[in-house]
């Protein structure tokens, strides 16, 4: 490779820094967002708050037996709150919300939507639109069932709604879009009313085409005045279009993952309609889990204090990340990233064709970031553009050598690419 001198002697200066990382033979892996042991310990009272003379409900039943295939009232009375909806808008379910999206596809494609009843399977073809990067299980739930998915970008206050209006008005084949409407991840976005108006007010060509709202990061602000996300089901009833959102959400990144609580809201109708299907799939979900997380939780004051406690640990460790690329990387033309104002991700984008060599290079030094095609269906980025930074789980000292490496890795990807 023929590098000017300036880039040269930048380059081997590169080259010495990578080495020493190398040699310090790092293990740290952030390639998916996990909380860290601190924040963990946060709701290690979940675990003990429930007693066996304390699983009553206050009508007297018994929540450590079968029954109540759509949750426990406390619980919904609790996280109708969460996501701003009536008690009989919401079913509360087991450990995952993943579980809950999936679930649903299934569904629809042997039995079709609630209220429409034909199977998504009996079509030609079934394509979901896939405002990107976004987020790898999606796609993979996608993949699975065979549904063809269609890119959209995602642009600074959502997905490209020109674009998505197009498609959905011209394609009857065309069952859903994947949404993450507060701090999305990886991009941290956070849908703005005129997106939730268009989504919720737009023709589409299949009558069973749905949103699938995943609103994970609901409550997972960073500061005191947090952006408002308009209620999408609210949008919905006044476009005329009541039953074509299904809300997700989950306790995971509150409580406990894998431990927390899952629910998902839509329209009365729907959710009367998806009661009968989900009586086909279990006699009820974990109660128990369900009353734990009422009585550890307590109310929407508790879980928003809660919430800045898991703030207070994680906020530095993004601010690291912020303030190494702004050290490392502010200037040169060669990434840029975003701010976030909650949730679990930074965003960093690379020149064009930079990503993967990128995370390999940082790999070969003992960091593990995700593959950045699996932000994308079909797991290619086309622009090998996307890295996504989950800086929950390590230390702020971890962070700050991870990064340092990370944004050598840059420099070196970038020069080697770009400077001939
Ligand atoms: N939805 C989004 C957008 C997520 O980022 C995650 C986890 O990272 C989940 C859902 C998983 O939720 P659960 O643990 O309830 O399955």
């Amino acid at each position: 490779m023929n590098l000017p001198q300036f880039f040269n002697n930048n380059l081997s200066e590169l080259y010495d820094r990578y080495y020493k990382f190398v040699d310090r033979k790092m293990h740290l892996d952030i390639s998916r967002s996990k909380p860290c042991q601190e924040q963990l310990d946060l709701s290690s009272e979940l675990i003990t708050c429930l007693n066996y003379r304390d699983c009553l409900a206050s009508d007297g039943t018994d929540y450590r037996n079968y029954g109540i295939v759509d949750g426990i009232r406390e619980a919904k009375k609790l996280f109708s709150q969460l996501l701003d909806m009536n008690e009989d808008e919401i079913i509360i379910g087991g450990n995952s919300s993943l579980n809950l999206m999936y679930d649903f596809i299934a569904r629809a494609m042997t039995h079709g939507v609630p209220g429409i009843n034909v199977p998504w399977m009996l079509s030609d073809k079934v394509k979901f639109i896939c405002p990107s990067p976004g987020y790898d299980r999606h796609f993979a739930i996608c993949k699975h069932f065979n549904i063809e998915m269609i890119n959209v970008e995602i642009k600074d206050y959502g997905p490209d709604m020109d674009a998505v209006e197009e498609l959905v008005a011209n394609d009857e084949s065309i069952k859903g879009i994947w949404c993450m409407p507060q701090y999305s991840n990886p991009t941290g976005t956070v849908y703005a009313d005129e997106v939730v108006d268009r989504l919720a007010a737009m023709k589409t060509k299949a009558c069973d085409f749905r949103i699938f709202w995943d609103n994970a990061y609901a409550v997972h602000h960073f500061s005191e005045n947090p952006p408002v996300l308009k209620n999408i089901l609210k949008a919905c009833k006044d476009a005329g279009n009541p039953d074509r959102v299904v809300i997700f959400s989950t306790t995971s990144k509150i409580t406990l993952p894998g431990a927390g609580v899952a629910m998902m809201a839509a329209c009365k109708e729907i959710i009367e309609g998806i009661k009968v299907q989900l009586s086909m799939q279990t006699i009820g979900p974990d109660k128990i889990n369900q009353l734990r997380h009422v009585r550890f939780l307590k109310n929407m004051d508790n879980i928003r204090e809660h919430v800045k406690k898991h703030v207070k640990i994680i906020k530095p460790k993004f601010d690291m990340v912020l303030s190494v690329f702004e050290r490392e990387l502010d200037g040169k033309g060669m990434a840029w990233w975003n701010y976030p104002q909650g949730g679990y991700f930074i965003h960093l984008k690379t020149l064009k064709g930079c990503a993967s060599e990128v995370v390999e290079m940082a790999a070969r030094a003992g960091l593990v970031l995700g593959n950045p095609g699996t932000l994308f269906p079909y797991g290619v980025d086309p622009e090998d553009r996307h890295i996504r930074i989950a800086p929950t789980f390590p230390s702020v000292e971890e962070l700050e050598n991870a990064m340092e490496l990370l944004c050598i890795c840059i420099q070196i990807v970038t020069l080697k690419k770009y400077s001939d």
